[in-house]
C-alpha cells in the first residue's frame, strides 16, 4: 500500500502542472462580469500558483457539459475531452477553439495555458504523452474551474454599435447569454472612451455563446450578416470610425471555413460584403451601463433590423 502510495506520488511528480512558474501579468484588472476570486483561486490564477495534486473539486467530477472559466466565464473544455491522467489534477485532451492561449513557461520548457479572453492561469499542456489519441493533456487547476451543465461555443461578431448587434442576438433559440465588448485592438482593459477615439484598434464586439445541440454557429452567423449592413466600411448607420467597422473574429479553421463560405454566398447573391475576417483574441467586457442597453431602457435599436440576405 505504501509502496503504490509512493509510486502515485513519484508518478503525479513528474506529470505534475508545477509550483513555479509566470509572474502574474499585470492586465488581468477585475472587470464588469469577473467574478470575485477567493484567495485560493486568486493564488492559481492571478499569482499562477498550483493547488496541491488530488486535492481539486474537479479532478473526479463525471458529469456531462461544460468547464469554464473561473473568472470570466469563458467556455474552456467540454466534459467529453476529460480523461483520468493520474497526475492528480483534471486533464482534457482537447479545449473550445479559441478558449486557450499558451504560452512558453519562465523554465523554457513547458507550455503554460491561459484563459484566452481574461488572460488567467489554468494550468500547462503536455504533448507527446501518448495518453489519448489527441496525445494532448491540459493539465489543469480545479480552482481556475467552474461548470455548467450543459455544452456550451462561442461567436464573436462585430457590426457597429453593440447595443444593437446584442439585442438582435440574444433571442436567437440556443443563445446561452451575449455580452457586448471590445476585441480586434491592443489595448488591454479599453474602457468606451479609448475606444470611441478609434485609437484603440477594437471594434465593438459581441460575445454570443450559444449551446451547439440547440443551434449552430452558421445559423448564428447568417443572423449576424442580416441584422448589420455588411457593405459598410468602417462605420455603421450614424456611426462612423474603426470601431464600428464590420468584423467576424474567427476561434478556429471550422468557424472561419463557415463565414468566408456565407461571404461567398452573399457575393454570388449579388450583395456587396465589405467585412473583416480576423483571428478571435482577447475579449474585453464592456462597462455595465452597455451590457443589455435596450432591454434596460425600453428604446429600441436605432440602426440594426432583420434584412432577409440569404
Ligand atoms: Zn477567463
Amino acid at each position: 500500500m505504501r509502496r503504490q502510495l509512493l509510486l502515485l506520488l513519484v508518478t503525479g511528480f513528474f506529470l505534475s502542472c508545477s509550483t513555479e512558474s509566470n509572474a502574474a501579468p499585470n492586465s488581468s484588472q477585475p472587470t464588469d462580469g469577473w467574478k470575485e476570486l477567493s484567495p485560493a483561486q486568486a493564488n492559481v490564477i492571478e499569482a499562477c500558483g498550483t493547488e496541491r495534486p488530488f486535492s481539486g473539486k474537479y479532478l473526479k467530477h463525471k458529469e456531462k457539459g461544460t468547464y469554464t472559466c473561473a473568472r470570466c466565464g469563458n467556455p474552456l473544455f467540454e466534459s467529453k475531452t476529460k480523461f483520468e491522467s493520474g497526475s492528480g489534477w483534471p486533464s482534457f485532451d482537447d479545449a473550445i477553439g479559441g478558449a486557450l492561449k499558451e504560452v512558453l513557461d519562465k523554465d523554457g520548457r513547458r507550455k503554460e495555458i491561459r484563459c484566452a479572453r481574461c488572460d488567467g492561469h489554468l494550468g500547462h499542456v503536455f504533448r507527446g504523452e501518448h495518453r489519448t489519441p489527441k496525445n494532448t493533456r491540459h493539465c489543469v487547476n480545479s480552482l481556475a474551474l467552474d461548470f455548467a451543465s450543459r455544452p456550451m461555443a462561442e461567436a464573436y461578431f462585430a457590426g457597429g454599435c453593440f447595443w444593437g448587434v446584442e439585442h438582435l442576438l440574444e433571442n436567437q433559440p440556443g443563445v446561452i447569454r451575449v455580452e457586448s465588448g471590445y476585441m480586434g485592438g491592443k489595448a488591454e482593459n479599453p474602457q468606451y472612451k479609448q475606444v470611441v477615439t478609434g485609437r484603440t484598434g477594437h471594434a465593438e464586439t459581441v460575445r454570443v455563446v450559444f449551446d451547439p445541440t440547440q443551434t449552430d454557429y452558421q445559423i448564428l452567423a447568417k443572423h449576424f450578416f442580416e441584422i448589420h449592413d455588411p457593405s459598410q466600411v468602417n462605420r455603421q448607420g450614424p456611426d462612423v470610425g474603426t470601431q464600428y467597422r464590420s468584423a467576424v473574429f474567427v476561434a478556429d479553421p471550422t468557424q472561419e471555413g463557415i463565414i468566408h463560405d456565407l461571404i461567398k454566398q452573399l457575393r454570388k447573391k449579388g450583395f456587396t460584403v465589405n467585412t473583416v475576417v480576423d483571428q478571435a483574441g482577447v475579449f474585453w467586457p464592456a462597462e455595465k451601463y452597455h451590457q443589455n442597453y435596450y432591454k434596460k431602457s425600453g428604446k429600441a435599436p436605432y440602426c440594426h433590423a432583420h434584412t432577409p440576405r440569404f
